[in-house]
Order: C-alpha cells, then structure tokens, then sequence
C-alpha cells in the first residue's frame, strides 16, 4: 500500500536548501470539492504541489461522456504533462474530489524555475513518467475490467493517496471516474455493499473491510499502487 509520509513527495525530494527558497516563491492555498483546476485545452494559471487532497484527471468526449485518465495526491505537481514538451494545455481537465491543501505558483513562474533548475526539472520529468505508466494501465483497466472491480480500485488507490477512508462522491461523478453509466455505478456499489466491503449513504462511501476490498480489485490495483511507490526512485 502506498501511504506517503510526507507532505509533498516531490518537495520533500528537493534538496535544501534550494527547497526552502522554492517554498518561498510559493502560497498556501485550500480549493473546496468540486473546483475545476484547470478546463481541457486550457492552459493552467497555477502550477499546484498537494499536500493533502485528491484530484481526477477526466477527458469528455463529443457525445459528453467522460472517464477518468489520471488520479493524483501529494506525490507530485498538478498539472505535470503540461510542464513538459512545449504544449502547456491537453485534452484533460483536472477537477478536485477531496478537498485540497495545497503550495501554488503561477505557471509560468514555474517553467521558468524548470529551466534554472536541473534537479527541479528532472524530478518533474519523473513525476510525468510515472503518471504515464499509470495512465496507461489506467486506460487498459478502463477498457478490459468490470465496473465493480475497478471501483473497488479507485476506491482502494484513493484510500492510499489521502489516507481518508471515506470519501463524498455523488453517482454521477463517480459514473464520470468509471467511465460508466449511472445504472451500472448503482449496481457496481450496490454488489460492494452487499458484501459488506463498503457503506454508501447519501454520497459518502466508506470502506468496512479493506483486504477483501483488495480482493475484490482488478489487478491494476496492485500494478498502480507498485508505480505510485518509491515514486522518484
Ligand atoms: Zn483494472
């Protein structure tokens, strides 16, 4: 199980005393559940370092159906990809599911600080490495794997990344992560209530038994949970 014990991985990586004055170019700031980061093909007006919280990466197509491509916490920087390659926006829009604390700069402040620092600049082209790994096997669960056994998933890796053992999720957000429809989500948790693996009232989902929730997952759990540990290694 992944459980950092820091409050920004990819902070707590940079070494001193370059991280205090990076810190110091930086603000606290705590965005409420719901809050939209930035919009698909936007180009985001902050870079965010989480140090506690919880934000989905969702792509809509034409016809409005959406699935999740990404989850991230404290691990790293929000967004990651856009930092790199030359192309500051993408076809994903990052929206927050738990409550975020977080250090932000502006964007731009920060791919300049990229181009002074090397160590800066290669811890953040390993966080966008990772997440690519992730992503990939993400877009393979999306497409092979049942909704039961990728909600008990999404459940299990949002448990690691914020340490909470519950979260607010209304069906139709949770049918936006899963990709599916809002029969499917209401059928998907009502098969993981049943067997007592969670609680689900009035949006809020709790795990009650967390190893046969593990049984319970696709393998892609396990494969995620191995990517999101020793993150930077
Ligand atoms: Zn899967």
């Amino acid at each position: 199980m992944f459980r950092p014990q820091i409050e920004n991985l990819l902070l707590q990586t940079l070494p001193q005393p370059y991280r205090d004055s990076f810190l110091s170019h930086m603000e606290e700031v705590t965005i409420p559940a719901g809050t939209v980061l930035y919009e698909a093909e936007e180009a985001p007006r902050y870079a965010w370092f989480i140090t506690s919280g919880l934000v989905s990466k969702m792509v809509s197509m034409s016809d409005g159906r959406t699935a999740e491509v990404g989850l991230c916490g404290n691990e790293g920087v929000v967004p990651s990809w856009h930092l790199l390659g030359g192309m500051s926006h993408g076809p994903a829009r990052c929206i927050v599911h738990v409550e975020l604390k977080a250090w932000r700069m502006p964007f731009s402040e920060l791919k300049k600080e990229m181009d002074r620092s090397a160590v800066l600049r290669q811890l953040i082209e390993r966080c966008v490495h990772r997440r690519s790994m992730i992503l990939s096997q993400i877009a393979a669960c999306n497409r092979l794997h049942g909704a039961e056994e990728r909600l008990a998933r999404w459940l299990l890796t949002a448990h690691d990344l914020t340490g909470h053992n519950s979260v607010m999720l209304s069906q139709g957000f949770l049918a936006d992560i899963l990709g599916s429809r809002r029969t499917t989500v209401t059928l998907a948790a009502g098969a993981l209530r049943r067997r007592k693996l969670i609680s689900y009232r009035r949006g809020q989902i709790q795990i009650l038994d967390h190893r046969r929730l593990e049984d319970a997952a696709c393998e892609c759990y396990e494969t995620v949970s191995q990517l999101f540990e020793n993150f930077y290694g």
